[in-house]
């Protein structure tokens, strides 16, 4: 393979991804709902749910989230737990909340508009180089390449990359020569042609190159080793946590609820109070569970029984969860600054966002409240 830093398309391989691919994805595109709106604001949207999700996951997300909020104004204007709520179980919280802020920018800063400029769009919260060619193209036909996991795979296996597919110098490179490819008169479409190319043809294993409309111009293709590409490090193993969790009940049978902080993973989602076991420190599951309740709202607890045992996988790390069922034998719960806390019954619970693995904690609870003694 040539030096990439010194690789540009040729006329044949821009010929090929304008009009052969073009003419593909006219056949075969699938329908999606922001395929059929040219709102700014509903493609921006889509654009941040559809990052690291799959589209059939997004669809149900992104109808109700436009339901709740159909305009930038409407949004900003929104309770943040709300945006959170609806939310809940799409992943990346992140992405939620730096949607409400720049809602907030779009509103203030550029009259309710979404940008239409490279420097005013990457100017918002949360928008990186992905989601601003890929909303500056499909809603205002700006010929910006987008490059994600999709189309760094079709490019990676057309020049037979061999450099580390995920460096930021081979991404730049990537995204340049996507550049060269982009049919100026259709970049809306050429880009979502690539995308869908990756996602459907030119797949991470068992890519269907017959099928290809691009296979002519595939070095990976030619040479017969399709899935050697992209080439990415070893993956590093991922971390394990447990973490004990106090279901601590009143006497009313309502469960204490804490808001996680501002800022940091999972940050403003609410969840049962707990922490991680520290095999230094903690003789027991349920010792780390009373330390932890007692550093963080400042009360003794009384660990009844254990409640429920569960496994998550997060992208970077996986954990299990050993929830017990509590009551505070001394003292009152003495919330943080940024960390509001509130009694709720089963019901109420619904109307806070948690994470995942709390969520599926949530389930066990209803599964089990006719259980005798549960929230007495
Ligand atoms: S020919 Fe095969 S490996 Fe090459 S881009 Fe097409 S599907 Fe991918």
């Amino acid at each position: 393979m040539p030096d990439l830093s010194t690789l540009h398309a040729s006329d044949a391989e821009k010929q090929v991804f304008r009009d052969d691919l073009l003419s593909w994805y006219d056949d075969h595109k699938r329908q999606m709902p922001w395929r059929e709106t040219d709102d700014p604001y509903a493609i921006w949207v889509s654009e941040i749910m559809l990052q690291q999700t799959r589209v059939d996951t997004v669809r149900a997300y992104y109808r109700r989230f436009l339901e709740a909020f159909p305009t930038v104004d409407d949004l900003a204007a929104a309770d943040r737990d709300d945006v959170l709520k609806l939310w809940e179980g799409l992943g990346y919280y992140s992405r939620a909340r730096y949607l409400h802020e720049a809602a907030a920018q779009v509103v203030e800063e550029h009259d309710g508009q979404v940008p239409e400029t490279m420097d005013a769009i990457r100017d918002l919260q949360g928008i990186g180089p992905y989601t601003a060619a890929a909303v500056l193209s499909i809603a205002y036909q700006k010929p910006h390449a987008v490059l994600d996991g999709n189309v760094a795979r079709v490019l990676t296996r057309i020049y037979a990359v061999e450099d580390d597919s995920t460096s930021s110098t081979t991404k730049r490179h990537l995204r340049r020569l996507a550049n060269e490819l982009l049919n100026p008169d259709r970049p809306a479409d050429f880009n979502q042609a690539v995308m869908e190319l990756g996602s459907t043809v030119c797949t991470p294993t068992s890519p269907d190159c017959d099928a290809c409309p691009v296979s002519t111009v595939c070095r990976a293709h030619a040479e017969g080793d399709e899935e050697r590409y992209p080439i990415t490090p070893d993956a590093k193993p991922v971390p394990h946590h447990d973490i004990a969790v106090a279901l601590i009940f009143d006497d009313d049978g309502r469960l204490l609820i804490q808001r996680r902080p501002d800022d940091g993973q999972l940050a403003g989602l609410w969840e049962f109070p707990g922490g991680k076991y520290e095999a230094d420190t903690d003789d027991s599951m349920e010792a780390a569970c009373r330390r932890e309740i007692r550093e963080e709202i400042g009360v003794d607890l009384a660990v009844e029984e254990p409640f429920y045992t569960l496994k998550h996988a997060y992208t970077h790390f996986k954990i299990t969860l050993h929830a017990f069922r509590c009551r505070i034998a001394d003292g009152a719960p003495t919330p943080r600054e940024d960390q509001p806390m509130t009694w709720v019954t089963l019901d109420e619970l619904e109307d806070y966002a948690f994470p995942r693995a709390n969520g599926k904690l949530i389930e066990e609870l209803h599964r089990r409240q006719e259980e005798p003694s549960l929230f007495d």
